[in-house]
């Protein structure tokens, strides 16, 4: 099918053409018959085939609506594709539970879809996407690197974050400038926020993440400076447990609400 069709820039369309790199992927995703599946952007079907060999439980969501069209024909009635903005898709009425999300991403959404996956988090079990290999770097990065940033900890606070392959760009049509890489999410069983805790600790995340180049003491307006945590740090010198923490005290001597 990727012969007959003209990329689109706008929809990010760069389709995956090497076969071997497609049954990498294949093995990764190691599908089971039960699994509920949908496929973000399934476009001329590269990883549909092989998903759809495993499980009738399918369910794609296709932007582009001639693609969308040479999807249903060629797969018939046999799978669910939806014409429609991923952005806009409530994942908990197309599937009840265990999600598992695929997809070989849009560079231009793939922040968005981040997001999505932490509100949808307890709809799926697992999300498997390819994005831009930079991209991917900084949502696995950990504190003390210079790419650690407001998505690792938003990210990192929710999943377990997993590599597995980087992809180059010649793998695709057309070629990208940017490599990819293939990386999964998984939900973490407990996470270490209460839940009346995850809203404000996101904000307080955000605001520290602004100002990175500053020490946290000066990022924020702070009361008590005999604090646990190392104010004198900046953001991205701070662990997880550290930034909770000191949202935490923050919280409680009310220089943070
Ligand atoms: N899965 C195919 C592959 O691996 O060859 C296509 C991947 S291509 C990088 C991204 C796909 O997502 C395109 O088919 C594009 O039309 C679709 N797309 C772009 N934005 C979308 C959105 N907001 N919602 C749903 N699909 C979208």
């Amino acid at each position: 099918m990727i012969e007959e069709v003209t990329p689109k820039k706008s929809l990010g369309q760069n389709f995956l053409k090497n076969q071997i790199t497609i049954n990498l992927i294949d093995d990764i995703l190691d599908i089971k018959e039960h699994d509920k599946v949908i496929e973000i952007g399934p476009g001329t079907g590269a990883i549909t085939d092989n998903i759809l060999s495993k499980t009738k439980n399918y369910i794609g969501i296709e932007k582009d609506r001639k693609l969308s069209e040479k999807l249903l024909k060629k797969y018939k009635s046999e799978v669910k594709i939806l014409n429609q903005d991923v952005l806009d898709s409530d994942f908990s009425k197309l599937f009840d539970k265990n999600i598992r999300l695929v997809g070989n991403i849009p560079y231009n959404i793939s922040t968005q879809i981040i997001t999505k996956c932490i509100l949808e988090r307890e709809n799926i079990i697992s999300a498997h996407f390819m994005m831009q290999k930079e991209f991917v770097d900084r949502i696995q990065s950990s504190f003390g690197s210079k790419i650690f940033g407001r998505l690792s900890v938003y990210c990192q606070v929710f999943f377990n974050v997993n590599k597995y392959i980087d992809i180059p760009a010649d793998d695709f049509y057309p070629k990208p400038k940017v490599e990819s890489s293939f990386f999964s999410l998984v939900p973490k069983s407990k996470i270490v926020l209460r839940d009346d805790e995850i809203e404000g600790f996101l904000k307080f995340v955000k605001e520290i993440f602004n100002t990175r180049r500053k020490k946290i003491k000066n990022c924020i307006e702070i009361k008590n400076h005999n604090m646990y945590v190392n104010i004198e740090k900046r953001a991205e010198q701070l662990s997880i447990i550290d930034m909770v923490d000191l949202y935490r005290e923050l919280k409680n001597d009310g220089s943070f609400i």
